[in-house]
């Protein structure tokens, strides 16, 4: 047989740990999940009745590829009235997740060579998403003193004549960054003097902590032809496995990337888009429920992990995540992935090494889980790092 020329894609950097999770459950073992890149709580009843009667309805032929367009119509106006935007049905396309959306955004505009600033820390699949497409990968560094963050200065030093896409993450994963008013709009006016796109994924948007607002990119209207937005229900919503996210952009994009949806996933499952308008519907009532769930959830996870280590982690501003410093934990390596691996050996506990996310010398907990979950899982970390000591 001819050799096959087999395109790879790095696979998820948490499958060690993973694997390693698996075989301890297998033997009965206790694992912490401190890992998860979701809320872990259940859907709305809104959303999963509004998903079954779709069902009982027989509502489960071929959508429309750019979404069904009451759920069109009902998240731009969402968008419209919770973050100042000003989108039409045109404007918006709902996708089998904001991961795809992504995908499908680099498929249709990413050429072989273009380079792509990306700010690190970043969400492990911008990387390899650019790399499956051939971009060139550019990075803007962030620290911790700045609270993960870049300016517009920032970013201007990295733009060359290659330069096409910057990718904001604003309520970041890993790092809980929350950018202001002011940084973004400078941001923003910086890629359109150099001509260039802002994909802004503001996928945690709803899980802002300690009344801070969240600013879309959405809002500079002046800007609309250099700003693409990626969203998502499955934070907002928890609604992870049933794979429901959106596009903004103008016009010209949309209907493009509609034709690539229909020549490919054929549009989003139809009955997960009912449950998502129902969602949006009651949107009012659900986000905030699950915002001051997960902000209770990220108290407990600070409160355990400051008083463990004797520390001062100051709790992040958004998002589901704490990035933490191995130096913070007492670990003087900053080799992450053989600590992960260690504190899964040793602790049972799974969390994700920073080099996973372009920084190593940090890990990445995750605050998803159920408080027993969090306490339990800083309660053996700790206990197997004072055992190391001794
Ligand atoms: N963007 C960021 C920063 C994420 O962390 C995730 C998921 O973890 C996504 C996008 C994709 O979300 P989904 O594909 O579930 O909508």
């Amino acid at each position: 047989m001819k050799k096959l020329n087999i395109l790879k894609i790095s696979a998820s950097p948490t499958l060690a740990i993973n694997t390693l999770a698996m075989e301890k459950r297998a033997l009965g073992e206790t694992v912490f999940n401190l890992s998860a890149g979701e809320p872990m709580i259940s859907v709305a009843p809104q959303i999963s009745k509004a998903i079954t009667q779709a069902l009982r309805d027989d509502k489960t032929h071929y959508p429309p590829p750019p979404g069904i367009p009451e759920l069109r119509k009902a998240v731009s106006d969402w968008m419209n009235d919770w973050y100042d935007c000003d989108f039409t049905v045109a404007n918006t396309l709902v996708v089998p997740g904001g991961k795809f959306g992504l995908f499908a955004l680099f498929q249709m505009l990413l050429k072989k060579g273009d380079e792509v600033l990306v700010v690190a820390p970043y969400w492990v699949s911008y990387t390899t998403i650019i790399e499956f497409f051939f971009g060139t990968l550019k990075i803007v560094e962030s620290t911790e003193s700045s609270g993960w963050k870049v300016t517009a200065t920032d970013i201007e030093k990295k733009i060359t004549s290659k330069t096409k896409f910057i990718i904001l993450n604003n309520g970041g994963n890993p790092t809980g960054s929350l950018y202001s008013e002011k940084e973004l709009r400078q941001i923003v006016a910086c890629a359109t003097k150099h001509n260039l796109l802002v994909i802004s994924d503001e996928v945690y948007s709803t899980l802002v902590y300690d009344k801070n607002k969240f600013i879309s990119c959405g809002q500079f209207t002046e800007y609309r032809d250099n700003v693409i937005i990626i969203h998502s229900c499955s934070k907002s919503f928890a609604m992870t496995g049933l794979r429901v996210g959106f596009v903004f952009a103008n016009t010209e994009i949309i209907q493009a990337l509609s034709g690539l949806v229909s020549q490919s996933t054929s549009g989003t499952i139809s009955i997960v888009q009912w449950g998502a308008l129902a969602g949006f519907q009651n949107a009012q009532k659900i986000i905030p429920k699950i915002n001051t769930e997960m902000q209770k959830r990220r108290d407990v996870f600070i409160k355990k992990f400051n008083t463990s280590f004797q520390t001062k982690f100051k709790p992040p501003a958004s998002g589901l995540y704490a990035f933490v410093s191995l130096k913070t934990l007492g670990w003087k390596d900053t080799n992450s992935e053989e600590f992960c691996k260690s504190a899964m050996q040793y602790a049972n506990v799974a969390i994700v090494p920073g080099s996973a996310f372009g920084k190593d010398g940090y890990v990445r907990f995750s605050f998803g889980e159920k408080p027993p979950v969090l306490v339990a899982g800083i309660t053996a970390l700790a206990k197997w790092l004072r055992s190391k000591k001794s």
